[in-house]
C-alpha cells in the first residue's frame, strides 16, 4: 500500500518494462520502485475523455526539449505527485492516433499548475493540470515519437487487467466486513438482506477465478490487454451493488454518517477496518467513480465486444 503502488509500479513500471529504452528502465524503474519519484497519469482533458485519441495537448520539439501547451483534467493525485506519464499531440497533421507521443514530465517547474477539483465526498483527489511553455527533455519518450498510442494501450491493459488476481482478497474482506455489519444492525434475518449478501459473496468467488485465469495467463507470459476490460467491468459494476447494500443496511444513519472516513477514494476501505458509516457511505460515494475511471462501463463493453469477442464495430 505505497503512494507509488498504481500509477508508478503497476501501470508505468510495467509499460516501461515493455516499451522504455535501457536508459529509462536503468533510471526510473528503482526509483518508482523506492518512491523517489511520485508518479500521475496525464491521459484525459476536458474534450479527451472515452475518445481519447481527440487528445489537443500540444508537444513542440524544439532542439533538445519537448515545450508543452494545453491542459489535462481528472488528474488524480496529481497535487501529490512530482512527475505525470502523459500523451501529447506531437504531430498535428497525422491521423489522430498516429500523432500522439507519452511523454514523462518532472512536474517541478513554473509550466506546470495543479488545480484540485473537489469531489462528491467533498475530497480533492483529482485536478486539472496545466501546461504552460513546460518542458522536458528530448529522450524523454517513451516508445518512439508518435506512437504513443500503442504506449497508451499497454498501460491501459495494466490499469484495467493487472490487479484482477489481488482485488478479489479485498472484496472478500470487504464483504466479510458487511456481513458483520448486518448482524450488529440487526438485519442479518431479512430474507432479502441475506440473498443480497449471497450474491455480493458469489460475485466475489467469481472474481477469484477470474483472476487466477489471468494470473495463470500472466504467468506464461500474456499480458493484459483488451481481456482487461472483462475484470474493469465486472469488478466496477459489482462494487456498486455491494456499496448499495451497505446503504440499505445501514438505513436512515446513512444520511448522517459518522466516524472514521474511509482510508482511500479508491475500491474497498482497508480489510478490517472499523465498520462506521462514514466508511461505507464514502465508499458507496466513491464506487460511482470506478465504473468512469480507467474507462466507462460503457467503452469497457465496447472494448469486449469488439476486440475481445470480434462483433462489429460501433457505428461512428
Ligand atoms: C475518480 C476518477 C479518477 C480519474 N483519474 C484519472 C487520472 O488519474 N488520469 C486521467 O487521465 N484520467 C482520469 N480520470 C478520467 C477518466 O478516465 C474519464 O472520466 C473517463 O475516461 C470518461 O471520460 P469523460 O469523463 O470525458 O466522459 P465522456 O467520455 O464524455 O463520457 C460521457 C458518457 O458517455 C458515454 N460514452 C462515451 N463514449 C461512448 C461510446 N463510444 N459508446 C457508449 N457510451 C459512450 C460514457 O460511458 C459516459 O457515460 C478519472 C476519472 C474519475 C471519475
Amino acid at each position: 500500500g505505497g503512494p507509488n503502488d498504481v500509477f508508478g509500479i503497476q501501470m508505468l513500471g510495467n509499460t516501461l518494462l515493455q516499451w522504455g529504452t535501457e536508459e529509462q528502465k536503468h533510471h526510473y524503474l528503482p526509483r518508482l520502485l523506492s518512491g523517489a519519484d511520485v508518479w500521475c497519469q496525464g491521459y484525459s482533458e476536458p474534450n479527451a475523455g472515452s475518445d481519447l485519441s481527440n487528445l489537443g495537448l500540444k508537444a513542440q520539439l524544439d532542439g533538445d526539449q519537448w515545450i508543452l501547451n494545453g491542459q489535462k483534467i481528472w488528474t488524480s493525485a496529481g497535487h501529490l505527485a512530482d512527475h505525470i506519464f502523459t500523451l501529447a499531440r506531437t504531430d498535428p497533421d497525422a491521423p489522430r492516433h498516429k500523432g500522439i507521443s507519452f511523454l514523462l514530465v518532472d512536474m517541478r517547474q513554473p509550466g506546470i499548475e495543479v488545480r484540485p477539483i473537489k469531489m462528491i465526498s467533498g475530497e480533492s483527489e483529482f485536478n486539472e493540470v496545466f501546461y504552460t511553455d513546460a518542458t522536458t527533455p528530448k529522450h524523454e519518450v517513451v516508445g518512439g515519437v508518435n506512437n504513443g498510442w500503442a504506449v497508451a494501450m499497454t498501460l491501459l491493459g495494466f490499469e484495467r487487467g493487472e490487479a484482477a488476481a489481488t482485488l478479489p482478497i479485498r472484496f472478500q474482506a470487504e464483504v466479510d466486513r458487511l456481513v458483520i455489519l448486518a448482524k450488529e444492525r440487526g438485519v442479518a434475518d431479512d430474507p432479502i438482506i441475506r440473498q443480497r449478501l449471497a450474491q455480493c459473496y458469489a460475485k466475489v468467488q467469481i472474481m477469484r477465478f477470474n483472476g487466477m485465469r489471468v494470473l495463470t495467463r500472466f504467468l506464461k507470459g500474456h499480458h493484459p490487454g483488451p481481456d482487461g476490460a472483462i475484470s474493469k467491468l465486472y469488478w466496477s459494476e459489482y462494487h456498486k451493488e455491494i456499496t448499495e447494500l451497505s446503504i440499505d443496511i445501514l438505513g436512515a444513519e446513512a444520511m448522517i454518517p459518522s466516524g472514521r472516513h474511509p482510508s482511500s477514494a479508491f475500491q474497498t476501505d482497508d480489510a478490517g477496518a472499523p465498520n462506521s458509516s462514514w466508511s461505507w457511505v464514502g465508499t458507496f460515494l466513491n464506487a460511482r467513480a470506478g465504473t468512469i475511471y480507467a474507462g466507462s462501463s460503457q467503452v469497457q463493453r465496447n472494448i469486449i465486444g469488439e476486440m475481445v469477442l470480434g462483433l462489429p464495430k460501433e457505428p461512428r
